[in-house]
């Protein structure tokens, strides 16, 4: 057993690698075959090969750049080498004579067969091959294949590998025994399928994301039950007369809930009224109405005594909610109190002091509701709107402050993730979806047009603002610098100002102080201003019925999601709306694929499904939700099946095998609960 050195120990610690538990189920991302010898002429390109030669030439050639050039061959014929970067030691290993094996991909050269920075060994005349696949780990600079290698090596004779299943369970799965499927995964015995282990379609493989799945339906489960064991306050159902603020509230709306508003509101109310904190998702598609839906639980919490915070996170967003719920509620008689990092330190002292006296009962802001100083007299109900903006110890935070019982929290948001998918990634939560967009609603005819007739569309822009409608104009997102993306804003306001010498042309983006922020947007909503010079600050939320055009430049640099949440911006009002989607060739793949999507759909849903395609479910959310994926074998779309299983097997273990439920996440999740209270 080797003792670790400092720099390897930190290189593993950093990786999330410091435990041999951890260790053990670090597994190869692939392996290479170096049980066999390929002929140098039967190699073929692109597919890594191992070949045994012996260097006839070697030489240090500086044109083009300094290299190694290396001569070499075996019966079969002559392969040349080349390293850009080699030391001494590489030129000592490839002197004329050597007998070598090389392991890498042949291509053919200029000059016949070459090899580029082939991994290089040694050998004697008979040196064995070796009996087992080598596996390619993941890795990080610093820390080489040889020495994760090694480490796990120590830490498989060091662990114990005991099945954490119940025999007859394992049986019933058909599921190899959990040592033999680690064993087969890092040292797998040359019989087995390359394919089927890089594929991840192995027995050992199956196993192994079964385990994984398993521990999370545990988790999931055991999160579930200890919700039930905590406080909430009980918010008793209204009764249904005139009497009631909800009543009264639904009353003077505008309008009437839709079906599925109706639907998702009475599945909220039989949450408050539980002893235990409700912990409920609300999904829908962009403009199908979630705010209301909120204010009803809000108002629900006012009903019984309590206060609601209602939590959105940027500037724009949370004013707007608390615009709209200070109208709907002042006919009420109910104050609502405003929160916001950017408030004057007196007011915000004054509005703190509101909630922790109980004299606010309705809160609206963003993060800033959740600082430590914040104390809410009788926290019923919390909604976190766009509640994958916000980070899951904020969520925490939230849950947190209503003392020694929980409020009910309410999460809202507009990314449409598939049922399945919400569930395994959001610990323990319930689902409401509202499937169904208010009536009257005219669909938006979305257009792909080359940004090569950007003048045109100016001119079309400029005539329809001239006849009344309102406009947006989003900037291309440019990621990789901020700096320029305000500049490129900027630039496009002071030229589309010049194109259109008699509208009022605003502008808004993420720097602009709050409240400049604040004017901009009112005087948007207030019809003063006819174009609306935009960044992605307007992506989330943002409501103002009457726009209806909007323009998108350098649409191919926009991820599918984000696409549809600016479209959403339009179409609220009963106006005839389009969305102008300009494009700058040439396109990549995936860039056009995006395009020809959010041109074919509307439908929230569908454009997520068809994002997971593109995308793959653990970038989809998982990274986002925790900055690490929480799956990391298992995959919720291929692997649906296990799921299913894994569900199953997790009630049989929590019912009849107690102990071995707590071996398995143990194991399985050792440092990593937390990721899983969200
Ligand atoms: P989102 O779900 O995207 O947050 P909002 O809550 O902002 O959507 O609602 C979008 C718009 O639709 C708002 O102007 C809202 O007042 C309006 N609205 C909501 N529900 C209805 C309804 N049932 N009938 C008509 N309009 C509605
Ligand atoms: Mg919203």
């Amino acid at each position: 057993m080797s003792t670790r050195s400092e720099a390897l120990s930190a290189a593993l610690d950093k990786m999330g690698l410091g435990s041999d538990a951890a260790l053990v189920l670090h597994f190869p991302l692939r392996y290479e075959d170096e049980t066999r010898i390929t002929p140098v002429a039967l190699a073929r390109a692109g597919q890594p090969v191992q070949v045994e030669v012996e260097v006839t030439q070697a030489e240090v050639k500086f044109r083009p750049r300094r290299q190694l050039v290396v001569t070499a061959a075996d019966d079969s014929g002559t392969v040349t080498l080349r390293f850009f970067n080699f030391y001494p030691s590489q030129q000592k290993q490839l002197a004329p004579g050597k007998r070598v094996r090389l392991f890498g991909d042949i291509n053919p050269g200029f000059f016949g067969a070459e090899m580029l920075h082939p991994r290089v060994r040694n050998v004697g005349d008979d040196t064995p091959l070796p009996d087992r696949l080598t596996p390619v780990y993941p890795a990080t600079a610093g820390l080489s294949q040889a020495s994760l290698r090694r480490a796990i090596d120590d830490a498989l004779e060091r662990t114990d590998l005991a099945d954490s299943l119940p025999e007859a369970l394992r049986r019933h799965y058909a599921l190899v025994p959990f040592g033999a499927a680690v064993q087969a995964l890092h040292r797998p015995r040359p019989g087995e399928s390359l394919r089927d282990l890089d594929e991840r379609l192995a027995p050992a493989w199956r196993r192994i994301k079964f385990d994984e799945l398993l521990a999370q339906q545990l988790s999931l489960k055991r999160a579930h039950a200890a919700r039930r064991s905590r406080d909430a306050p009980v918010l008793p159902q209204p009764a249904q007369t005139d009497g009631s603020l909800i009543d009264r509230f639904l009353q003077q709306l505008p309008f009437a809930l839709t079906g599925a508003q109706a639907r998702a509101w009475a599945e909220i109310a039989a949450d408050l009224s539980q002893p235990y904190p409700m912990q409920r998702l609300l999904q829908g598609d962009v403009g199908s109405g979630k705010t209301v839906v909120a204010a009803l639980a809000c108002l629900h919490a006012v009903e019984a005594g309590y206060q609601a915070a209602f939590m959105a996170p940027t500037e724009i967003l949370a004013e707007q909610h608390f615009r709209k719920l200070a109208d709907w509620l002042a006919p009420l008689g109910i104050q609502v109190a405003w929160l916001s990092g950017s408030l004057k330190a007196r007011d915000k002292r004054a509005m703190k002091e509101a909630i922790a006296s109980g004299a606010a009962p309705i809160a609206v802001g963003t993060h800033a509701l959740i600082e430590d100083a914040v104390d809410f007299a009788r926290l019923g109900v919390a909604v976190v709107d766009e509640q994958h903006r916000f980070g899951v110890r904020q969520r925490l935070a939230l849950r947190a402050k209503a003392g020694d019982v929980s409020p009910h929290q309410l999460m809202m948001s507009a990314t449409p993730i598939p049922r399945t998918l919400a569930m395994s990634y959001y610990a323990d939560l319930d689902v409401s979806v509202i499937d169904e967009l208010p009536p009257g609603r005219t669909p938006v005819l979305t257009k792909l047009i080359s940004a090569a007739r950007r003048e045109q569309v100016i001119e079309r822009v400029r005539d329809a603002c001239a006849a009344g409608a309102q406009a947006y104009w989003v900037c291309p997102l440019i990621e990789e610098s901020e700096t320029l993306q305000l500049q490129t804003a900027i630039d496009t306001h002071a030229q589309l100002l010049a194109a259109c010498p008699e509208l009022k042309v605003g502008l808004v983006h993420g720097r602009m102080k709050p409240d400049e922020k604040a004017a901009v947007m009112a005087g948007f909503v207030a019809g003063d201003t006819h174009l609306l010079v935009a960044t992605t600050v307007i992506e989330v939320g943002v409501d103002v019925p009457n726009a209806s055009l909007m323009v998108i430049e350098h649409a191919e640099r926009f991820g599918l999601s984000q696409l549809h949440q600016l479209r959403g911006r339009v179409g609220r009002g009963s106006r005839e709306s389009a969305c102008v989607l300009l494009y700058e060739g040439p396109l990549s793949q995936t860039a056009r694929e995006r395009l020809r999507v959010i041109h074919a759909y509307t439908d929230g849903f569908m454009i997520a499904a068809e994002d997971l395609k593109l995308r793959g479910p653990g970038e989809f959310i998982g990274s986002r939700q925790s900055g690490q994926p929480l799956l990391r074998f298992a995959d919720l779309v291929i692997d649906e099946a296990l799921v299913e299983l894994a569900r199953e097997a997790a009630d049989t273990l929590l019912r009849d095998h107690v102990a071995a439920a707590d071996r398995h996440l143990e194991r399985w999740l050792a440092g990593r609960e937390d990721l899983l209270k969200a």
